[in-house]
């Protein structure tokens, strides 16, 4: 009998899973394995509102399995000493996982493939549509701008049929799971990977959301039903739910970009035949794609800024009691605060707001990226090293394909532009709830009796003086090439 580990990571999915697959077509017995790694270095550190999301992500997963005959085998640990230990006790035929392509995870990866010679280690694509490694330039260098990277991208999609998940998957016999019961490879339980917080802030933000597979299907399926068809016309709306929302569930890989494609795509074959909304609807899936290929082909990228003269950037240097006002949404601008606190409240903010919140933190505040990146990085239930970075570096006009420096966003005029009547900043900041449209985001215009009445803090910083210090800021450094090394 051979027996075959399929170790889940970023893929907590059945199907549309090469790794499980190859897996059962090689195996008669089959590990579902997850590694809870603590050791893993900051930047693959998990987030608390992502390791809420992956706690209840496991145990759905482990409930498919059972469902299926099998169940999830959980250990904590270091992967490079647990899978080499696991796959010698086991005798196994086969190691089966799918790729991650952040630098972390790829060094990782490369030391446990070395480690498991001799025990056939695999791994597939799985969490994105095409492997960065040969999306290239026609001069086989790494692409910056997106534009060309999705002309060249739109003509292969889908990119292949998704795999259906299996109708049963064949567990450990009695005798191999009795090789296990050695203390350290022994699963331990749900509770014992101690994702959750000891103080549960996590319940209210979780309830908001269906996590899972099946959850992550039924969303799709929603969203492609109602909401596409407006898509382009309320993707920049945050108070409407015209985005898809499923971030999270990309992320933990609980839907395939493939299976998204292949459903928006139906039995069309080519990108230029959807309706327009469809057509944007991918084009972003393909943007998560792009970040992707950033730290694939520049792992530096993660927490250094690409244009090197960002290095030589003067931030501020002391801006603990300004971050925390932004951390906590007391800036005292509306648009800013009602982001930092949606945020809060369900671990997700809406693109607009994101970018919004962004340029405030880099050109208002002059915080350097790295921190707003780290902040978003604890508190987003779709924490992705790829999209945050490039999501950071594009605000902060230092990453590929970024918006320049120079164009700094007006949060006022953001807000009056994309949330008219005020309804997203009322939902967020109830302190303002009775302000009149007119002075919804910017209560410091109030007559000064109405302002005082207000429990709202006044701006951190004057908007017009902050941006004219952030662009005397960049004039420092913008003589400089912009990539010396
Ligand atoms: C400063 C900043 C930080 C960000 N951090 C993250 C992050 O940590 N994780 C993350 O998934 N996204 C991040 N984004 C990108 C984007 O805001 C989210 O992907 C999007 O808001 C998710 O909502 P949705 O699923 O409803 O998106 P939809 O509009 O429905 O888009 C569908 C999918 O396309 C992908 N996508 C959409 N926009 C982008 C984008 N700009 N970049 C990369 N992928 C995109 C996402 O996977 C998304 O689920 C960041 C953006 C900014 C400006």
């Amino acid at each position: 009998m051979s027996v075959g580990i399929v170790w889940f990571r970023q893929d907590l999915r059945l199907a549309d899973n090469p790794a499980l697959q190859t897996a059962l077509k090689q195996c008669d017995e089959i590990l579902a394995l997850y590694i809870h790694d603590t050791r893993l270095g900051t930047l693959g550190q998990i987030g608390a509102a992502s390791q809420v999301w992956l706690h209840h992500s496991l145990g759905l997963l482990d409930g498919s399995l059972q469902s299926l005959g099998s169940c999830l085998h959980r250990l904590v640990g270091d992967p490079v000493e647990v899978l080499p230990e696991l796959a010698k006790v086991l005798d196994v035929t086969g190691v089966f996982w799918n790729r991650c392509y952040d630098p972390v995870t790829l060094e990782r990866d490369k030391q446990i493939k070395q480690s498991l010679e001799g025990f056939e280690p695999t791994s597939h694509l799985a969490n994105l549509l095409f492997e960065p490694v040969k999306t290239l330039k026609k001069d086989n260098t790494p692409y910056r701008v997106f534009t060309p990277y999705w002309k060249n991208l739109m003509g292969e999609l889908p990119g292949g049929a998704p795999l259906a998940a299996p109708r049963k998957i064949p567990a450990l016999t009695i005798e191999t799971q009795k090789r296990l019961s050695n203390k350290k490879l022994k699963s331990v339980t749900l509770e014992e990977l101690e994702l959750l917080p000891e103080r549960d802030w996590s319940e209210p933000m979780i309830k908001q959301w269906a996590v899972g597979e099946k959850a992550a299907k039924i969303r799709l399926k929603s969203f492609l039903t109602n909401d596409v068809k407006h898509y382009n016309n309320e993707r920049d709306i945050p108070s409407s739910a015209g985005t898809s929302r499923l971030s999270p569930h990309l992320h933990f890989g609980e839907i395939s970009p493939r299976q998204i494609v292949s459903e928006v795509m139906g039995k069309r074959r080519s990108v230029a035949s959807l309706q327009i909304g469809e057509q944007t609807f991918v084009k972003e899936v393909v943007w998560r794609e792009f970040a992707h290929n950033l730290i694939y082909q520049f792992p530096h990228t993660v927490d250094q800024p690409l244009d090197t003269r960002y290095k030589n950037f003067p931030w501020a240097k002391r801006y603990g009691k300004a971050l925390r006002a932004w951390q906590q949404g007391q800036t005292g601008v509306p648009i800013i605060d009602a982001g930092m606190r949606e945020l809060y409240a369900t671990g997700w903010m809406h693109n607009r707001i994101r970018m919004v919140v962004a340029s405030y933190l880099i050109k208002n505040l002059l915080i350097p990226w790295q921190e707003g990146e780290r902040w978003f990085r604890d508190t987003l239930v779709d924490a992705d090293v790829a999209s945050n970075a490039m999501g950071w570096q594009w605000a902060a006009g230092s990453g590929a394909d970024a918006a320049p420096f120079f164009r700094v966003f007006n949060p006022v005029l953001q807000g009056e532009k994309f949330d008219r009547e005020g309804d997203y900043v009322r939902r967020w900041v109830p302190e303002l709830y009775s302000v009149p449209n007119k002075f919804i985001h910017k209560p410091w215009e109030l007559p000064p009796d109405e302002r005082k009445s207000l429990d709202y803090p006044p701006p951190l910083v004057d908007l017009k003086v902050s941006r004219q210090a952030a662009l005397e800021a960049f004039s420092t450094i913008k003589s400089a090439s912009k990539y010396k090394n």
